[in-house]
């Protein structure tokens, strides 16, 4: 079903526009002049520039705050050491005032121009666009194939399907930022969750271009360690893999206990799968925990219409 087009009145809605950097001083004057370029062909729209320095030590915050000086809709912020990037989308988040929020890369591997079309999109109604990649030019097999391969896994390991090859360039709409910075969650996958709200979702394609220059931030170690919060927060796959292991391997062990009338043969796979299973049961807790210290909303509601003779409305509306 196609959701209802945004309409404001009284005002032009205001585009945040969220760049997380480290270690970016050689492409951020680029990223600057193409999204400023982009952002004031958007007539519709009133824009911020939201620039987050995520502990960088190459110069990236002496341009950031050279900008916050010639520029009126530049604001930055500066994380006290490197958080990673994750951490530095949802401070940008935070920070942001628009009603409509998107997240871009600031090595120009995600195209600036098409922030115009995601923000079309989100006057059409949508709450969330994502913008999924055709083609990654520029990156190593091994990035290519091990990205292809992990958004596979986590879609068919998770509870809930997620947008394929899509990164964090993404337009949001305010509903959005306020339950993802709700969120008490430290390690949050922010695409994982904001699929996980299940809010009207679509999608651009676009071919990624190479870096501008400089080197990827994302070492392997951040993006085993992206995986990995993609996998815990969005999936108990693995939690439950004892379970599934334990249950053939106890059924294994009973079956050829009954056909060969030998009770030793219970002993290995038998054994193993009693222990195994109890693994399970108890990672079935900690999973309950897990999700509970997660503090996610236990539902999302997508609009709420209420009518003015309704009581419950009345209540809402004087704040009881
Ligand atoms: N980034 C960040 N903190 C980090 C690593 C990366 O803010 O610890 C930023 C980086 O400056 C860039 C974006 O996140 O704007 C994506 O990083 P990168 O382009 O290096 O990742 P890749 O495209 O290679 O996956
Ligand atoms: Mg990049």
């Amino acid at each position: 079903m196609l959701p209802e087009k945004r309409v404001f009145d009284d005002r032009r809605p205001l585009l945040s526009v969220v760049v997380p950097c480290y270690n970016e001083s050689e492409v951020l004057p680029h990223t600057h002049a193409r999204l400023t370029r982009v952002l004031a062909s958007l007539v519709g729209f009133e824009c911020e520039l939201i620039y987050v320095d995520d502990g960088s030590t190459d110069g990236t915050w002496d341009l950031i705050s050279s900008l916050t000086r010639t520029s009126a809709t530049v604001r930055a912020l500066k994380l006290s050491r490197n958080f990673g990037h994750q951490r530095a989308c949802l401070a940008g988040l935070r920070e942001a005032t628009g009603d409509a929020v998107a997240i871009i890369d600031a090595d120009l591997q995600d195209p600036p121009e098409l922030i115009g079309e995601m923000a079309a999109l989100w006057s059409d109604g949508w709450s969330v666009v994502s913008a999924r990649r055709r083609a990654r030019s520029g990156e190593t097999l091994f990035k290519k194939a091990s990205a292809y391969a992990f958004y596979r896994l986590l879609n068919a390991l998770s509870d809930q399907p997620h947008a394929l090859d899509t990164g964090d360039f993404r337009l949001v709409d305010r509903t959005v930022v306020e339950l993802l910075t709700a969120i008490p969650e430290k390690d949050l996958y922010l695409r994982g969750i904001v699929s996980w709200f299940g809010l009207p979702e679509t999608s651009v394609a676009y071919d990624r271009s190479p870096r501008h220059s400089g080197e990827s931030k994302y070492t392997l170690r951040k993006m085993l360690s992206l995986a990995r919060h993609g996998l815990l927060g969005d999936s108990a796959a693995l939690l439950r893999l004892p379970v599934y292991l334990g249950s053939a391997a106890l059924a294994y062990g009973v079956t050829a206990t009954v056909a060969r009338r030998d009770l030793r043969k219970f002993a290995g796979p038998g054994a193993f799968g009693a222990q195994a299973l109890a693994l399970g049961v108890m990672g079935e807790y900690v999973h309950a925990v897990h999700r509970q210290l997660q503090g996610r909303p236990a539902y999302v509601v997508e609009e709420r219409i209420t009518s003015v003779s309704h009581p419950v409305a009345v209540k809402e509306r004087v704040g009881l």
